[in-house]
């Protein structure tokens, strides 16, 4: 059977060291450092909650490279969430925290970018969020590094800078939900398969970015992003 449209293109990240990384799913974990749960309102350690980005909203930076995203529609307020992406390499459902290293492919550097405007005004009216995260170009990532050069990602400074000020800095150390419990949590809920991306979450410091700014996303261990707004 031949497609009736042209198919789209598929997604795929570049590899630090070459080669691609196919993508599947984003997943996307909600509130998962304390300071930043509390600048959004919230404290303790409620269960971890999620969210989705159609995989084509990634804009792939190469190292050393500015990527650039346009300013997105319909918003007034678009902020930066700085945050560690764990790439599945082997897939599983009910996979236990004391398992979940040997799912883990990668890490890169990414972005959640978000319509905060928007996500907020769904919030108060109960609707879904999908307006204020899922759309284009809304997840710029780095190069992914394979675990078995990094190792597994525990602890680690994770900061963003806009136009060389520093904004957002936390630890992996903090995550609310560390990597291997956020993946037994989320593999209750779905069947995770090679080629899923996790945007973990992001630290305190969340803030708007307008036009001509330049973001530069980091954390220990990996290549840097480097986005500029148009
Ligand atoms: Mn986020």
């Amino acid at each position: 059977m031949s497609h009736v449209i042209t198919a789209p293109a598929p997604v795929a990240i570049p590899v630090a060291g070459g080669g691609t990384f196919p993508v599947r799913r984003i997943y996307c974990v909600g509130r998962n450092y304390a300071e930043h749960a509390q600048e959004m309102g919230h404290s303790g350690r409620e269960p971890p909650f999620f969210f989705m980005k159609p995989a084509d909203t990634l804009v792939p930076v190469a190292d050393g490279e500015t990527g650039a995203i346009d300013y997105p529609t319909l918003t007034a307020n678009l902020h930066h969430e700085i945050e560690l992406v764990v790439a599945i390499g082997t897939g599983g459902r009910d996979i236990a925290a004391a398992d979940a290293a040997r799912h883990i492919w990668g890490y890169a550097v990414g972005l959640d970018m978000t319509r905060r405007d928007l996500q907020n005004d769904m919030k108060k009216q109960g609707r879904p969020w999908e307006i204020g995260k899922a759309f284009e170009q809304g997840a710029p990532i780095g190069p992914l590094v394979a675990k078995a050069q990094t190792g597994e990602l525990l602890q680690g400074a994770i900061t963003l800078h806009v136009n060389g000020t520093l904004k957002q800095k936390g630890d992996l150390a903090d995550l609310i939900w560390n990597v291997n419990e956020t993946i037994e949590q989320l593999s209750k809920a779905w069947v995770l398969q090679p080629g899923d991306l996790i945007y973990t979450g992001t630290p305190a410091g969340v803030a708007a970015v307008v036009r001509g700014d330049v973001m530069e996303g980091a954390i220990a261990g990996l290549p840097s992003l480097k986005v500029a707004v148009k």
